[in-house]
């Protein structure tokens, strides 16, 4: 079968340079990180590397992960600061170290220590944004001050329900080669006006990101606090494993978010789902009744769009 590459709806800033990738006989693996790359660099999205929106301080933060679905080699960075690339320290992380996941300022030591380029993440307009939000005083209508921890903590609280639709955002991208290896590959500035120091499911392998050339691959965007409860990305494989259809798997992966109770952020969240069985088939989920997600394969001279399954979420509320 011909390369293949799925991913979420930003995926497509990256996907034909995968595609060059896989069309020129490249891997998997270059390929996913070639075009998660790109989506960092690009401006045009808040919500991966360079122009992320921040964390309450007003840092940009960025979580990534790798997985190969080869050998289940995996690699991960979360809350890294300075460094517009986390998805290509993650794979450092997974080819070099005996570890999967680094944070903070070790990741950071860990890309220095290698080369990795600094920039500055922060742009003009993730500023703007951010600083807005604090001017005004959230949705408390009360400043936010590092030294008043109840408010910080009551602050991140209210965002999590007042800028639900707005403060999140994280590329997927999975790659299958003519080898029948499976890559995924995921990369956030995280939710904006976050605690700092809080990790999604992107990093998080099993939560956010997982792949087994046996069975597939999967990747989640939303709510990563929903994704790390159910290990959604594992269920969508574990799913597959056990017989089911990737349309069923992920729909079951989806229905499991059901249990979640969630006082934050109550039924208007989202949680988002690309997958790929060992055979290339792919596709998609959403809570929400318009998302899309992109599709190209070697074969293809231009990307797909599609629109996901919708699998609302139900039940508790609380
Ligand atoms: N899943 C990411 C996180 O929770 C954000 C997103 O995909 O919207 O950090």
């Amino acid at each position: 079968m011909a390369g293949v590459v799925v991913g979420s709806s930003n995926a497509r800033i990256g996907i034909q340079a995968a595609i060059d990738i896989l069309g020129n006989g490249g891997t998997a693996l270059d390929a996913a990180v070639a075009a998660v790359k790109l989506i960092e660099d690009s401006l045009d999205d808040n919500s991966v590397g360079t122009g992320g929106i921040p964390n309450l301080l007003g840092q940009v933060e960025l979580d990534a992960s790798i997985m190969h679905g080869k050998n289940l080699a995996s690699g991960a960075v979360g809350a890294v600061k300075g460094y517009p690339n986390p998805i290509e320290i993650a794979r450092k992380v997974m080819e070099i170290t005996p570890h999967v996941m680094l944070a903070g300022e070790g990741a950071e030591l860990f890309a220095k220590y290698h080369g990795f380029s600094t920039a500055e993440l922060l742009t003009d307009e993730a500023r703007d944004i951010w600083k807005s939000r604090i001017e005004s005083g959230g949705p408390g209508e009360q400043k936010i001050d590092e030294d008043r921890f109840e408010l910080f903590n009551k602050a991140v609280a209210d965002w999590a329900k007042l800028l639900h639709k707005e403060i999140y955002g994280t590329t997927n991208v999975i790659v299958r080669d003519d080898n029948g290896d499976i890559v995924t590959a995921v990369s956030t500035s995280g939710w904006g006006f976050k605690w700092p120091g809080r990790l999604g499911d992107s990093p998080i392998i099993g939560a956010g990101n997982y792949a087994d050339n046996r069975f597939g691959g999967a990747a989640c965007t939303g709510r990563g606090e929903m994704a790390i409860r159910s290990a959604t990305a594992h269920s969508v494989i574990m799913y597959l494993r056990h017989g089911k259809s990737l349309d069923a798997a992920v729909r079951e992966a989806m229905e499991d978010l059901n249990q979640l109770a969630d006082p934050f952020a109550e039924r208007s969240n989202t949680m988002n789902i690309v997958a790929m069985d060992r055979e290339g088939q792919v596709t998609a989920a959403s809570t929400g009744d318009t998302a899309t997600y992109v599709y190209q394969t070697t074969d293809m001279n231009a990307f797909e769009e599609r629109t996901r399954t919708h699998v609302p979420l139900e039940g508790l509320d609380s």
